[in-house]
């Protein structure tokens, strides 16, 4: 008998700050999402957000989905490298700078990893802003795994205000 795949839940963060930055995000998702490994679960807003890291930017269009998917963290981290090698981006690029498109892993179910190329939770994203509020929109009660405290708590907890993150007039509608 063949071995049944079961059903990860994943939230991935995604953001765009060149081109036609939500025409990219619309992309990266539908690219993840039509294979039949991944299936979308959930959609945030979309945001207009200020550059964190690297200031001396374009501002970004950021987002989260939630996906049920049968890969397993490796092979869903290279599947976004490929999507993102795909729409453009360059592998040499600016760290945190300016991006045709990034997607990250930020919760794999309720899994703690710590591998070279992989780190789950994603380890910024408890004080990012344009991450946690799209999370929230979809599920502000999940927990994160190391910290113990629901989405929600960390985004009221945030206390830098020079993050900026504005929802776009017009709402895609993907589910
Ligand atoms: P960032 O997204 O932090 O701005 P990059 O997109 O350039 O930076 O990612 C650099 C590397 O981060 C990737 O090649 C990948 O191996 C590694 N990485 C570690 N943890 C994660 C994660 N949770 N999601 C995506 N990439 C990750
Ligand atoms: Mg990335």
């Amino acid at each position: 008998m063949a071995a049944v795949k079961t059903d990860h839940a994943v939230f991935v963060s995604i953001g765009s700050n060149l081109g036609g930055k939500l025409d990219n995000c619309l992309s990266g998702i539908a690219a993840l999402t039509e294979s039949g490994e991944s299936s979308l679960a959930g959609v945030s807003r979309f945001y207009r957000t200020s550059p964190v890291d690297y200031a001396d930017q374009d501002w970004f269009v950021n987002a989260a989905i939630e996906i049920r998917t049968t890969m397993a963290p490796l092979a869903l981290l290279d599947k976004l490298v490929a999507i993102q090698r795909r729409m453009g981006r360059k592998a040499d690029a600016v760290r945190f700078g300016p991006r045709v498109l990034d997607l990250d892993i930020l919760l794999y179910d309720d899994r703690v990893i710590r591998m070279p190329r992989l780190t789950i939770p994603h380890p910024r994203m408890h004080k990012r802003a344009f991450v946690l509020q799209p999370i929230c929109d979809i599920n502000p009660s999940i927990i994160h795994p190391v910290l113990g405290q629901t989405v929600a708590d960390l985004l009221s907890h945030l206390d830098d205000e020079d993050q900026r993150v504005i929802p776009l007039e017009d709402q895609p509608t993907l589910l």
